[in-house]
């Protein structure tokens, strides 16, 4: 069986028959509809989606698996061989499709970051990841596991997590369980975020100690803190994880502009 002989390496944990249907509900693939997948495997999702929809384009970082669904898939399933951190991928991924994946957990967080700066090309996301990853980014201000992810996320998509998996659901069985994060993109972003690296710059101090509050993580970088604070009505006390993307975003501008 494909599962067991497998190296764990690559975070290859390969999805069961039973929860592929299940996923792919979800996804519902339409017949003029493109996808780009990570992480193909050995096909278990390709060849489904390459039955119902137009094309497939996928990324595969291990050459023999690559070689192998490029083998049998059918004409309308292009495998790239590559490290989908280090590829443009922006250069592969067709205009106005559809991202799927079951993710190598090992680099779910750095592939989240790289689909987001697809956003114009891409209308959604459905990624497997770890559950605690998926609740991470779709949680709302306020709750313990919010964070950067969190709150670029909600700047640009619908996020949600409609499926959760058990560790069986795979073969070899991860240690963790996991989910499906819905990503779906917005035409306009929440706030108005002209410059998406010097945010995420900027979120990074305000999270950097997240137990800190954020006058605490930014006065440092940011002399007039204060008074923006005052003027934008909102307390220097409270901690990163409490303020929503517009608030952030609010914040950002005005220390930028000051
Ligand atoms: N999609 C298949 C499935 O559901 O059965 C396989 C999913 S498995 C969790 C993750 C896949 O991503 C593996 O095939 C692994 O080799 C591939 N992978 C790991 N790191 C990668 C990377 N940096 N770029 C592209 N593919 C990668």
């Amino acid at each position: 069986m494909l599962g067991c002989v497998m190296p764990r390496r690559l975070g290859q944990h390969f999805l069961r028959g039973a929860f592929v249907d299940r996923l792919l509900d979800v996804v519902d693939p339409q017949p003029d509809e493109v996808f780009f997948e990570i992480g193909p495997g050995a096909g278990a999702l390709t060849a489904p989606l390459a039955e119902s929809a137009s094309r497939v384009v996928a990324i595969e970082i291990d050459a023999g698996l690559a070689r192998r669904v490029a083998a049998t898939a059918p004409p309308n399933v292009e495998i790239v061989q590559g490290d989908a951190l280090k590829m443009d991928l922006r250069s592969l991924v067709p205009e106005d499709s559809r991202v799927v994946g079951n993710l190598p957990y090992y680099v779910s967080s750095p592939l989240l970051r790289r689909i987001l700066d697809l956003r114009d090309r891409v209308r959604d996301a459905h990624v497997m990841l770890q559950d605690e990853v998926a609740r991470r980014i779709a949680s709302p201000p306020g709750s313990r596991s919010y964070g950067i992810l969190s709150v670029l996320y909600a700047l640009w998509a619908d996020v949600d997590v409609p499926l959760r998996f058990p560790p069986e659901a795979f073969r070899p069985p991860p240690r963790v369980s996991s989910a499906l994060l819905r990503a779906r993109f917005r035409d306009e972003p929440r706030a108005d975020v002209p410059d998406l690296e010097s945010f995420e710059r900027f979120l990074r101090q305000a999270f950097a100690r997240r137990r800190r509050t954020l006058e605490n993580n930014l006065q440092d970088s940011y002399p007039k803190l204060k008074d923006y604070l005052r003027f934008l009505n909102l307390e220097g006390s409270r901690r990163a994880e409490t303020l929503g993307v517009v608030e952030f975003a609010a914040l950002w501008r005005a220390l930028k502009a000051g």
